[in-house]
Formats: C-alpha cells, structure tokens, sequence
C-alpha cells in the first residue's frame, strides 16, 4: 500500500469533515473536501446544536487557537434554564443557576455551548476556504492496486488519493459503497423544525425562564416540543453587540465568516410527534405547508406557543423523520472510512449526533498526523481509528435509542398513553418541589460528560 506522500480525500463539508479537514491542514497533512452544496452559503438550515466538552475538546485540538476563540464567540449565550412545561404553558419543572453548587459545575472549558449550524460551518471553512470544492456531488469511488483511491464526481471530475473519507451525512453513498450492509432504520418519530425571529413581539410571549433557557413542552398524545433561545453576541448588522467582553468582540469583528452568516437571534423550536399522527407525505411538505400543519397539530395548545409557530420564517421550517443506524460488527480496514452520521446516525434527544462527529475528526487526525509523520503505516492508523470510534459511536447510537424508545408509551392514543403522560406531569412537578432530588439530577444533566477520554490520546 502506497501511504507516501499521504493525501487524504473528504467528502462532505459537514461539521465533522471541516473540523477533520482543520486538524490535517494543521498538522501538514494534505487534504481536499469536497462538497454537494454550489456555494458555501447553501444547504444548511439554521437550526440550533449544541457543543458538549466532547465537541470542545475536538474543536480546541484542530482549530488554530485563534479560531477556536471565534468559535467560542460565535455561540450563543449559554441557556441557564432547563425547563419542563404542560402545553398550556405551565410550568412541571424549571432548574436556574440557584440549584446547582458550584462544585456542581462543569468547569468553564466544558460547559456545553449553542451555536448555530451555520455559523458553526462558517467557523469551519475559515482559512480553509482553498481547499473546499463547492458544487461536487460524490457519486463512487474506485480503489487501485496501487493502494491509492478515486472519487468519482456527478460533473465528471475525479480526484485521487492515499485515503478516501465519507463524512457526507447520513444518506452517505462512501457507506452505500463500502458498507452495503450497514442500515439505518425509521424509528417512527417526525420532527419539525422552525426558527422564529427574537423580536419585541416574540419576547413578550414567552417567560424569563424560557428566554433564557433550554424548554421541553409537554402535550397530548406524547406531543412535544423544544424552545431554544438563541441570542448572539453581534447585533442585526453583524457587529459585535454593546457589553460584551472585549475578547469576543474583537473575534467577531476580526472574522471573515460573517459576511456569510445569516444568524440573527431567534427562537429555535422543534416540535415531534410519533409518524401515526401525522400525514403519511409528511416528509415532503415544506415551508408554510409544514408549518400549517404544526398549527393543526396544536390547536388546543398555548395561544402565545402557536403565535411563536405562525410567526417562524417559513423558509426555515422543514420535516425531519428521524432514523438511527443499528451497530455492525467491525469491518475490514481498508483505504476508504467514515466519520460522522456517515457511519453512526443517531437519534437527536442526547444531542450528541455532531460532537461524536467533531470527536471522530479529532481523533482521525490526530492518528493520520501520526502517518505524515511516518510513526505509523496509513492501514495500521485507520483500523485504530475505527476500533477506537466504533466503541464509543456504538455506544450513543444505542443510548439515544434506548432514550427515545423509553418515550414511545407517552405517543399512546389509548389510557396507557394518557396515564404514562399523567405519571410523568407528576414525577416533574413533584422533583420541582424537592430541592435536593432537583439538584441532583440537574448536577447529572449538566455533570462534565466528557472525562476519561485517555484511550484517546
Ligand atoms: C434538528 C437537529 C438537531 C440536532 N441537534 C444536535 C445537538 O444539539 N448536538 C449534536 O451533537 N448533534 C445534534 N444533531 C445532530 C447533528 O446535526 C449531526 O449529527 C451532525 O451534523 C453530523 O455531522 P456530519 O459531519 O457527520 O454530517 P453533516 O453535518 O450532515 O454534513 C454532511 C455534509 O455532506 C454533504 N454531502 C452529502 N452528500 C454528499 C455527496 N454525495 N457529495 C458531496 N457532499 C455531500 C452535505 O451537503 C453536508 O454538507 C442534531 C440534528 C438535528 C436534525
């Protein structure tokens, strides 16, 4: 096998093929990425993601310390609250910065951060803007006897290298190619996303607690949604807001990125609900169709909640029906892998889909720095790749189904259905009420997730 002169080929200008991509350009590795979406502007819908001490840590170990501080200045102000409301606008639970301890607390390198995935992208493609090629769409590869491998372009190009990564998302023709028997599976929940603009009007409809916090709504039928506030540190024209510190707001004004972005700040809502109450072509409605729908569905909602849906730009507004892939035995290294949702698609309600791909690529590139190096041949580089990722990966596509499967009895029409939703208003209400149990699982919630990480360095 050829591993010299190393040149690593990506497909898929996603969260973790960028971060991938910073981390080899730092280490002097050459790459290339190659992108789907005609400019760097298109594609991605504005929705929220939030960054755990995993994603920190991938982010600190590939960005150029410059970077990562426009990283950090770029996300939103961190929610305080974490809350629990009834449909009707009432609260079951509502945890502030009062019930933790500080020895509770994360320390401020890992506590979690929200930025906006478009914001995020334009972080990543900055100072690596001449190494992305916009408007290529992957369709095949082909491995030579050589050891080198081709990408193979819808427009008829073609690029060859050392190694071939699919970090194109979940439908990733790299897997449909390499890994045919690696499904992913319906797991019979929609969600629908939207983004309201953060006016005078949309301010006064929702409490204090809400505006700064992270909220889940609970309603019939195991209905629910999710409220992120997402309010940045630059104002409507992009320049750094008034009051903030003076580190973040010379990285904002320093930054490229911002001629790009579009983040302005605004209500983030996501509303799911189990597929057998929705249209069977729910998955092809869009915009104000889907929002239109979002409304039938919470007609015996909150007024000021409907008024946050009726209000969201509807361009922003699009059906999500939510897959997860099922774990498969480790396959045979070769010079083709994959990070990402490209190999462990993952349900949304850990939030751990992108910081397990931001991990993968510091991961990836710190083993591929290794072979540039010439410590370690390319094939013995990737396979420890791979039994490192698919331990950990395997593990979260699993929780995050066990979490989502764990709700499947509240989408029950029957009395089961409405007797789990009672029990759980219940439970809620109940822990709200006792300040040791509430702190207790708030410290859980917002506990360092990312320790012991040693098996990776
Ligand atoms: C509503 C929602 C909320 C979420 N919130 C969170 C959260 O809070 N925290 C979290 O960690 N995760 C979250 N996730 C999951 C997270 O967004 C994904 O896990 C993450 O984006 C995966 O990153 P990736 O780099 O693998 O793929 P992506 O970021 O999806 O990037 C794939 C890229 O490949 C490109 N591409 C696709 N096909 C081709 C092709 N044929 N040729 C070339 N390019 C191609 C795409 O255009 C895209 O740019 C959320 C997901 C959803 C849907």
């Amino acid at each position: 096998m050829a591993t010299t002169p190393l040149h690593v080929i990506i497909i898929g200008a996603g969260t973790g093929g960028l971060c991938l991509a910073q981390g080899l350009r730092r280490a002097g590795v050459s790459v290339a990425v190659y992108e789907r979406d005609r400019t760097r502007r298109d594609g991605l819908q504005g929705y929220r993601v939030g960054i755990d001490a995993d994603g920190k840590r991938a982010l600190r170990a590939n960005l150029s310390p410059e970077l990562y501080e426009t990283f950090l200045a770029t996300c939103a102000q961190r929610p305080l609250y974490g809350n629990q409301m009834t449909h009707e606008k009432k609260f079951l639970f509502s945890a502030g910065p009062d019930v933790l301890k500080d020895e509770d607390q994360p320390s401020e390198e890992d506590k979690d951060e929200s930025v906006s995935r478009m914001t995020l992208r334009q972080v990543l493609l900055t100072g690596v803007e001449d190494i992305v090629h916009f408007d290529k769409e992957f369709t095949r590869y082909e491995q030579h006897a050589d050891g080198s491998v081709t990408a193979h372009f819808a427009d008829g190009a073609s690029s060859t290298g050392s190694l071939l990564v699919g970090a194109e998302g979940a439908n990733s023709r790299v897997r449909k190619q390499y890994l045919p028997h690696a499904k992913l599976v319906d797991t019979g929940l929609v969600g629908i996303t939207g983004k309201t603009p953060l006016t005078e009007e949309t301010r006064a409809l929702l409490p204090r607690e809400v505006m700064e916090g992270v909220t889940m709504v609970h309603g019939p039928k195991g209905f629910m949604c999710i409220f992120h506030v997402m309010r940045f540190k630059w104002d409507e024209e992009g320049k750094p807001k008034r009051g903030i510190g003076s580190t973040d707001a010379e990285a904002i004004a320093a930054w490229p990125g911002m001629l790009y972005d579009n983040s302005r700040d605004y209500i983030m809502w996501g509303f799911a609900a189990s597929e057998k109450w929705l249209p069977s072509d729910v998955s092809r409605l869009r915009g104000a169709e889907i929002q239109q729908l979002v409304l039938e569905k919470t007609a015996d909602w909150h007024p000021d909640f409907r008024r946050i849906f009726s209000l969201g730009d509807p361009g922003s507004s699009f059906p999500l029906v939510m897959r997860t892939s099922e774990p498969i035995d480790q396959w045979q290294t070769r010079n083709v892998t994959l990070i990402g949702d490209a190999i462990h698609t993952m349900t949304p309600g850990r939030g751990v889909g992108a910081n397990t791909a931001l991990r993968d690529a510091r991961l990836l590139a710190r083993k591929l720095a290794a072979v540039h190096r010439g410590e370690q041949p390319l094939l013995d580089a990737v396979h420890a790749y791979e039994t490192t990722m698919t331990s950990y990966a395997w593990d979260a596509v699993i929780k995050s189904r066990a979490q989502m499967d764990g709700h499947s009895v509240m989408h029950r029409g029957d009395l089961i259905g409405a007797l789990a939703r009672g029990g759980m208003r219940t439970a809620m209400r109940t822990m709200n009420h006792l300040p040791p149990l509430k702190r207790k699982i708030v410290a859980a919630e917002s506990g360092f997730r990312g320790a012991g990480r040693a098996d990776e360095d």
